[in-house]
């Protein structure tokens, strides 16, 4: 007996889990890749904070470095009068010459120990008239022309921001300090140069990450116009139509994302220098910073992918145990479904499978084909006498007896129904089927199981019909059904001849309809 299970659908679940598994996947890494993403964003942020705090200090430190150097040369009291004396006195030559050497080397000093490009003493006119060597006669440029002015209102030093100038053939960077004589009276300034490239513009390119892209620069405004103070890595002073240093500018509360002068895109924050117009503008590349190796990518998505691959692994196998499971469980059901419950033996679904495959097996092999319907004679009357019981371990009785007596795997037994039971003997001539009918006969009432109501032996007897066809010899009208009619009509035939017999249905006894 075959059971027919219908192809489960498994591989749609499975393709189902692993699709679903996928996109789990593919939703983890971006989450991840998105915190780490994040991650770096705060990382690079607070890097580039601190490194613009710190040139910041810097900064801001060399700034106040020049303006208290020029301030104390305003309170040099006595390098004052000296300057004074040698201004304003009559002197001879001698003592002329040894006075103004005397500043000179003061200038000379103030250049040498503090970093000074060019240190000057200017007299009230704007004429520079001595230098850290000698008597000079050079002319003031405007531009510290009017700081000079501004020193002598304000009686402090003033900063000449960071410019290019003829004058000097580097950026310079200058304060202008007023000097008085003893009775509070202006009588010349002092000018300090330094020459940016060597000193504020190191304090800016010092940046202690390992980044290709991150760099500082310091701008101020001036009128409407953006002052590029530090061209750190490009060559122009000024980069008035910059939208980038004008964000910066607009924008002095610390980070913001934007472009720079390149389109390229950038994260940035921007500080003040205290007690000046600088603003210290700090950048770095967003792609370096957001950029992933093809190892991170790697290192990220391997134990992901594996973990997932176990864990999906683990579902398949789990699910795949539920499938063999379940398809035994059908297999069980399906045997159940085709096995009679008393006699243990095919019911008469199994027969009806197994006849209609028997059939088409004859009719492609060329193969006769027989069948057997078994009744048991006066049974009615068993059970009226033995009770019901009795009657059920007699058809188990006779169960046995016909699955004794078959001897091919091929043959089936099968209860038909009631007392009724079948034979399907694939492959079987009507002559050996006659003979396993007769055998059957014969074994049964062999047996000497008392049945003493049966009206002739007191035994129990069967009666048999037989039905043989050769299936590729009938017409196209004729199949399986008829194999059975004919045994039940050639049963009814030994009943009517007497019981414990078996006919075999042939033409002489073929029922017309049949
Ligand atoms: P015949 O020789 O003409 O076959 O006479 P019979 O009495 O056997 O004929 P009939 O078909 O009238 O009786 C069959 C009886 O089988 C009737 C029913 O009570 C009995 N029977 C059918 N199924 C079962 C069953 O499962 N258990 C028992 N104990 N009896 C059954
Ligand atoms: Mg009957
Ligand atoms: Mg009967």
């Amino acid at each position: 007996m075959d059971a027919h299970i219908k192809a489960k659908p498994r591989y749609r679940t499975t393709i189902f889990i692993i699709i679903l598994f996928a996109l789990l996947l593919i939703w983890t890494l971006l989450f991840f890749y998105t915190q780490r993403q994040t991650q770096k964003k705060h990382l690079a942020e607070n890097e580039l904070q601190l490194i613009n705090q710190l040139q910041r200090a810097n900064i801001q430190l060399w700034r106040e470095h020049h303006l208290i150097d020029a301030a104390h040369i305003t309170e040099d009291l006595l390098f004052n009068s000296t300057i004074s004396y040698w201004l304003n006195e009559e002197l001879d030559i001698n003592s002329q010459k040894g006075i103004q050497e005397h500043i000179s080397n003061t200038l000379r000093i103030m250049q040498e120990q503090h970093g000074y490009n060019a240190a000057y003493l200017v007299d009230l006119n704007g004429n520079i008239v001595l230098d850290a060597l000698e008597k000079t006669n050079l002319e003031l440029p405007d531009e510290e022309l009017i700081a000079m002015h501004k020193a002598f209102q304000v009686a402090s030093p003033i900063a000449i921001e960071p410019r290019l100038h003829p004058f000097f053939g580097f950026p310079f960077f200058g304060v202008i300090t007023p000097i008085y004589d003893q009775k509070n009276q202006p009588i010349a300034s002092v000018w300090l140069v330094t020459d940016v490239r060597k000193s504020l513009y190191k304090l800016i390119e010092k940046w202690p990450g390992i980044s290709k892209t991150a760099e500082s620069n310091l701008i101020m405004q001036d009128g409407d116009k953006t002052v590029l103070l530090s061209p750190l890595r490009h060559n122009a002073l000024e980069h008035q139509k910059n939208n980038f240093f004008s964000t910066a500018l607009s924008d002095m509360h610390g980070l913001f994302d934007t472009t720079d002068y390149r389109n390229e895109k950038v994260i940035a924050t921007s500080t003040l220098i205290n007690q000046s117009p600088w603003i210290l503008v700090s950048k770095v590349d967003s792609n370096e910073v957001l950029k992933s190796s093809p190892q991170e990518l790697l290192g990220l998505a391997t134990p992901m992918v594996l973990y997932l691959l176990i864990a999906s692994s683990g579902l398949i196998y789990i699910q795949n145990q539920g499938w063999k499971r379940e398809k035994k469980l059908t297999l069980e059901l399906e045997h159940m479904m085709r096995i009679d419950a008393l006699t243990n033996v095919a019911n008469r679904l199994a027969l009806d499978e197994s006849l209609d495959r028997e059939w088409a097996n004859a009719y492609r092999s060329h193969t006769p084909i027989s069948f057997l319907m078994i009744d048991i004679d006066f049974f009615k009357k068993f059970n009226d006498t033995y009770g019901h019981l009795e009657g059920d371990e007699c058809l188990k009785f006779i169960t046995q007896q016909l699955s004794s007596v078959v001897g091919r795997s091929s043959d089936l037994v099968a209860r038909y129904g009631g007392e009724e039971f079948s034979i399907l003997l694939p492959n079987t001539s009507a002559k050996d089927a006659l003979l396993i009918g007769n055998r059957i006969c014969a074994h049964i009432s062999n047996k000497n199981y008392k049945h003493l109501y049966s009206n002739k032996t007191s035994l129990i007897t069967v009666s048999i019909g037989l039905a043989t066809m050769h299936p590729h010899q009938e017409g196209k009208t004729i199949n399986v059904n008829h194999l059975t009619q004919r045994a039940d009509y050639a049963l009814y035939k030994a009943k009517q001849a007497g019981r414990n017999q078996v006919i075999e249905f042939t033409v002489f006894s073929k029922n017309p309809t049949i």
